[in-house]
């Protein structure tokens, strides 16, 4: 047998069983090696029958007599008189007609079950029979507990497990042995055996701390590896140019904060290098990320390189060229905006200017990259708002650039540090972990659905004084089974009810782009006084005048979704605020009474990391690699620990080729993490 055979070559698997196994997504004996117990039934301790307690018990007895019957229809009866040397006690099983017959062989058993009041007399319930000659799978030992399915049962995979134990046994060791060595591990062969049927609480807790470590190592190193891959390429050199940071800085309205400053230094340093920056710049709602990129992009110029700067939306792109080119322009940088709605003569001779190199600064959308458009010497690309960006777009970029061009991705969430390294190992990372000063302070507050009156009023105040208002709804249209309010009905109600001498306008995520665009674009104008929208406003958009966020359906949020949509106000002069309604007028969960609490983004993500998992953060479909088995991935103290490990390794990573079995882990690493 070896790992790549199907599952179906153990015994007792048959078709049915391998096509259930295959729901699991085990497929192949190595699959099934690595389908871990999602936990563990403790029967390891022994009872003598003299002592035994109501609740789960393991005792070692002899049968001394069997009875069965069936007491109804669909209803059969085993019942055992068992035996030890201190007592004697009723067992009884349900509808297990060949129970008896198993029964009936005179040797000692192990059952272990629950001992429990049944009609009018103790016994022990359905316990799991062994004999006591046999590998304790089922009884008298940790025992593991599977996921099971429709028609399929945990204790169907134990006899899989122990027919797969000589084979897990002869496992060579894939990890250099000074890291096993170093880091206190136990074989792999040790732990992969413990994990499944674990001898103590201690080896399997030992088990999983190699498992977690294999697990995080690998991921990380595959990261370290596509970073040095990466590094590989040549890139422009962005000469640093005293005089030119000068004359920005003296241009900005602002002094930059001392977070922009070293993020805007470690970019910069970046850009010196003849290798290509892939750089990852993490701040919170309003820390000033455009203004760092800016000064990137300034330093290109300075070096006569043309900077491409993207953005998810149209009305995000407009928004950031508008703002460069108020900066910029007067320093003779030409700025250009290239977005879908931009046709025919004007887009045409855009793109002339920029394959001519008569235009700086290209602000646009994805299509950026996409469309055929070329540039005159690419040197620098700006992502923002973006969670990550991918191979395909870094191969489209070189396509259009003789070398790599630096690249800074800007996120639109801060991310835990402990995702941060499993999700974008292979990035640097820039953090703004301040404000710039002088912002009010946004008002959050939890309010009862059953009160919405007053918060209407203060709605109407506010457009009244002239400022802007977004409504958020979790759903689009209605459905009767989630009971949530949705954008559509809300708009409707409320232009024919409370708002009906407002301006209200409607957004989400099925209109079509160029809708969307309209609708954000007559926002901005300040047209619309009240947009009902779901979470597409969330990313980046910027409309200083609006001053009220109310949040309907509020508990279906997450916390770093909260804290985005919440940074949709306090962006102008105004003080602002943000007014969160639960669906129901429970106790506001710990999420929602953590948004009231903090403003932290860092710190909400953290705990929004801890409460909901990262798959619910950031979507599991497009981040396999997230779904960590044994590590958690909150840990961030062991992955940072892993980190640092995978980076020294990752720079002797001539090794490696002794190591095939490693290359061959890491290899499948690196085609999970390679996203496109
Ligand atoms: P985000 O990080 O969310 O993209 P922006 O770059 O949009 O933030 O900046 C938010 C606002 O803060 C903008 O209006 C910008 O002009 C302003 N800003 C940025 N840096 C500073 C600073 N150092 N001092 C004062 N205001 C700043
Ligand atoms: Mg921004």
């Amino acid at each position: 047998m070896v790992l790549s055979d199907a599952v179906s070559v153990l015994k007792g698997v048959g078709p049915a069983l391998a096509e259930k196994l295959g729901y699991l997504g085990v497929h192949t004996v190595r699959d099934l090696i690595y389908f871990f117990p999602r936990r563990y039934d403790d029967f390891s301790h022994l009872t003598q029958l003299k002592d035994v307690q109501p609740g789960p018990i393991t005792v070692k007895v002899r049968v001394e007599s069997v009875t069965a019957r069936h007491v109804r229809r669909g209803l059969h009866i085993t019942e055992a008189i068992i035996a030890d040397d201190t007592s004697k006690l009723r067992a009884t099983w349900f509808n297990q007609p060949y129970r008896p017959e198993s029964l009936k062989n005179g040797k000692e058993f192990y059952m272990s079950g629950t001992f429990d009041f049944q009609r009018d007399r103790f016994v022990l319930q359905n316990p799991a029979v062994e004999q006591v000659k046999e590998f304790a799978k089922n009884t008298a030992r940790i025992v593991p507990i599977y996921r099971q399915t429709e028609g399929f049962k945990s204790h169907q995979v134990r006899p899989m497990i122990e027919q797969l134990l000589p084979l897990i046994k002869k496992l060579r060791e894939p990890l250099p042995p000074e890291i096993v060595r170093e880091q206190e591990l136990v074989p792999l062969s040790e732990a992969l055996a413990q994990i499944h049927f674990p001898d103590s609480s201690e080896s399997l807790e030992r088990a999983k701390k190699r498992l977690a470590f294999d697990e995080v190592f690998e991921l990380l190193l595959a990261a370290q590896l596509n970073k040095l891959e990466h590094q590989t390429h040549d890139s422009w050199q962005i000469a640093y140019k005293q005089e030119a940071a000068d004359v920005l800085t003296q241009a900005l309205p602002f002094a930059l904060t001392n977070a922009q400053r070293r993020a805007t230094w470690e970019i910069l340093q970046d850009m010196q290098g003849g290798r290509p920056m892939n750089r990852l710049l993490q701040g919170d709602v309003g820390s000033g990320k455009t203004a760092v990129a800016a000064f990137a992009g300034f330093m290109a110029h300075a070096n006569g390189m043309q900077t491409a700067f993207m953005a998810p939306t149209e009305v995000l792109a407009t928004q950031h060229a508008e703002g460069l080119a108020k900066l910029l322009e007067p320093l003779g940088v030409r700025v250009g905006l290239l977005v879908g709605s931009v046709k025919s003569k004007p887009r045409e001779a855009l793109l002339k200017h920029i394959k001519e190199g008569q235009v700086d600064m290209v602000v646009g959308t994805h299509a950026l990259i996409q469309s055929p458009i070329e540039f005159a010497k690419l040197g620098f690309v700006v992502i923002d708002e973006q969670h990550r960006f991918g191979v395909n777009q870094r191969a489209a970029l070189l396509a259009k650039s003789s070398r790599m061009p630096h690249l800074l991705a800007m996120t639109a969430t801060p991310i835990p540090r402990s995702l941060g390294l499993t999700l974008y190992g292979e990035l640097d990372v820039s953090i703004l972990d301040e404000r710039p000063p002088g912002r009010t302070p946004i008002i959050t507050e939890i309010h009862s659905p059953h009160s919405r009156e007053p918060l209407y009023k203060a709605i109407d105040a506010q457009i009244t004084a002239g400022r802007q208002v977004y409504i958020i709804c979790p759903l689009v249209s209605d459905s009767d089974t989630l009971g949530f309010k949705s954008v559509e009905v809300e708009h409707a109600h409320l232009a024919k009810t409370v708002f009906k001498h407002r301006r209200i306008g409607l957004l989400h995520g099925k209109l079509t782009s160029a809708q969307k665009d309209q609708v954000m674009k007559e926002f901005q104008a300040g047209a619309i006084d009240i947009l009902v929208a779901t979470t597409v406003v969330e990313v980046g958009v910027d409309v200083p005048n609006a001053t009220i966020i109310l949040i309907e359906g509020a508990e279906r949020f997450g916390l770093a979704q909260l804290h985005q949509l919440r940074g949709r106000v306090g962006r102008g002069m105004h003080q602002s605020y943000c007014y969160i309604v639960p669906s129901t007028a429970q106790k506001p969960s710990r999420r929602l009474q953590e948004i009231v609490k903090s403003d932290d983004g860092f710190y909400l993500a953290e705990v929004d990391l801890q409460i909901r998992g990262p798959g619910e953060l950031y979507g599991t479909r497009q981040h396999g690699e997230l779904n960590l088995r044994v590590a958690n991935i909150t840990d961030t103290k062991l992955i940072s620990h892993i980190q640092k490990i995978a980076e020294q390794f990752a720079g002797r990573a001539a090794d490696l080729l002794q190591y095939p079995e490693l290359q061959q882990r890491v290899d499948n690493a690196r085609r999970r993490t390679t996203f496109n």
